[in-house]
């Protein structure tokens, strides 16, 4: 019998594997499908390299970006990342090997990889049973790090409703790479298009809410975007969901329960302006071992840590992602970022990480950029 069993080996599963394993937790990390790459942009801000060491990134290959260039309609702007001191601010990486790295990280902190699909959870006599396409598995307490469509959260709670999903899709442009990543603003559907190199092809993609949108018009854009932009390679196609949460939505979140908790995508733990969701999914992990091994109350106190943590940034991005996604704001900061330096070093910081949402307003009251703030901000 495990203490922990935990459901999918992405960054949230690894990585609360490895700090509970650490701890002295007998730890099970259930996931069949390593070594493989994850659809994603694999971009992992300063804030995410923090929690497990800029040397993971480099040891899983990442490439180390100095530059983001914006773009809307036909003007561009450019903000130069690298830091002054040479710390690294966003780093690109292929999923199969950080994601790699990260199991292996937990297994040598003593987590026993579990190589088999769980394909079905009950309880009896307090303890989880997991089903799984080789031998089952017992553990007194469950954590689902299995992503959007998590079984676990189909267990324990309810499954993510369309309006709470996005829909990505996009091309690998095998054979080309870069050290800039590239940032398309559209409008129709509003949102971004990527492109974010790794080390030998570009991740370039885009997403749009899952209740508005199917994914060849996606596709179509990208195709477009990478004719027009990318010399050579040769393309994979590549489509995945996204949690994306309303105010409302993540207001009602239970991630946790009695002998149970959500971490990372499965828990909805994703920036819904960026879609970013790595950094949170390591953050989550780490709380959820931590709430686990302070030992009374675990439930209680890893949902109280994601209040104090997680929930009011992301909360804070959900309020302002329809005013950010506007036409006419979109134009004012791609201007913004062409003449002032001091909103370019607002996107850097953003960019990685380090500009949190809900000091947003007062940073850019700083920057004397009065409209910027007022079409972002003012009467909401
Ligand atoms: C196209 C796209 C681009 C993105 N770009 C970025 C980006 O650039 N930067 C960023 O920070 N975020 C990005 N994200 C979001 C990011 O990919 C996720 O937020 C992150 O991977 C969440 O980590 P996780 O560990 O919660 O889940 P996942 O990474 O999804 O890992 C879940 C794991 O669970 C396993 N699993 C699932 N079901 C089972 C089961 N029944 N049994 C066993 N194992 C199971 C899966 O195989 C998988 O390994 C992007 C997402 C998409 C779709």
């Amino acid at each position: 019998m495990f203490d922990v069993a935990i459901v999918g080996g992405g960054p949230a599963g690894s990585r609360a594997a490895f700090h509970l394993a650490r701890g002295g937790a007998r730890v099970a990390l259930l996931d069949d499908s390593h070594p493989r790459e994850k659809p994603c942009g694999g971009g992992i801000p300063a804030r995410a390299l923090a929690l497990v060491g800029s040397s993971v990134a480099a040891l899983s290959g990442g490439v180390p970006i100095e530059s983001a260039r914006f773009a809307h309609l036909d003007r561009t702007a450019t903000v130069q990342l690298a830091d002054p001191a040479g710390l690294l601010r966003l780093a690109v990486a292929s999923r199969r090997s950080f994601d790699s790295r990260l199991v292996e990280i937990a297994q040598d902190a003593g987590a026993v990889m579990v190589p088999s699909r769980t394909i079905d959870i009950h309880r009896e006599g307090g303890a989880w049973r997991l089903a799984t396409r080789g031998e089952p598995v017992a553990a007194r307490f469950l954590i689902g790090a299995d992503g959007p469509g998590s079984l676990v959260r189909r267990r324990v709670a309810s499954p993510f409703g369309r309006r709470d999903l996005s829909i990505a899709a996009g091309y690998y442009v095998h054979g080309v790479t870069s050290t800039q990543i590239d940032i398309a603003f559209v409008d129709e559907p509003s949102g971004y298009l990527w492109s974010f190199p790794r080390p030998n092809h570009l991740a370039v993609g885009i997403c749009a809410q899952a209740d508005v949108a199917t994914s060849a018009p996606l596709l179509e854009l990208c195709a477009r975007w990478i004719d027009t932009n990318v010399s050579g390679g040769t393309r994979e196609r590549y489509g995945w969901p996204i949690p994306s949460l309303t105010e409302g939505a993540l207001r009602a979140e239970r991630p946790s329960g009695d002998g149970w908790m959500l971490v990372g995508d499965a828990a909805g733990l994703v920036d819904p302006i960026t879609r970013e969701g790595i950094f949170f999914a390591l953050r989550s992990g780490q709380l959820a071992a931590e709430s686990l091994l302070q030992g009374a109350d675990p439930a209680a106190a890893y949902a109280e840590r994601l209040s104090d943590a997680i929930y009011p940034e992301l909360i804070a991005a959900a309020r302002l992602k329809a005013r950010f996604y506007r036409p006419r704001f979109i134009a004012l900061l791609i201007s913004s970022l062409q003449r002032s330096g001091r909103i370019r070093a607002v996107m850097a910081d953003l960019v990685a990480g380090e500009q949190p949402y809900h000091t947003l307003r007062g940073r850019l009251l700083r920057t004397f950029e009065v409209r910027m703030m007022s079409e972002l901000f003012a009467s909401r």
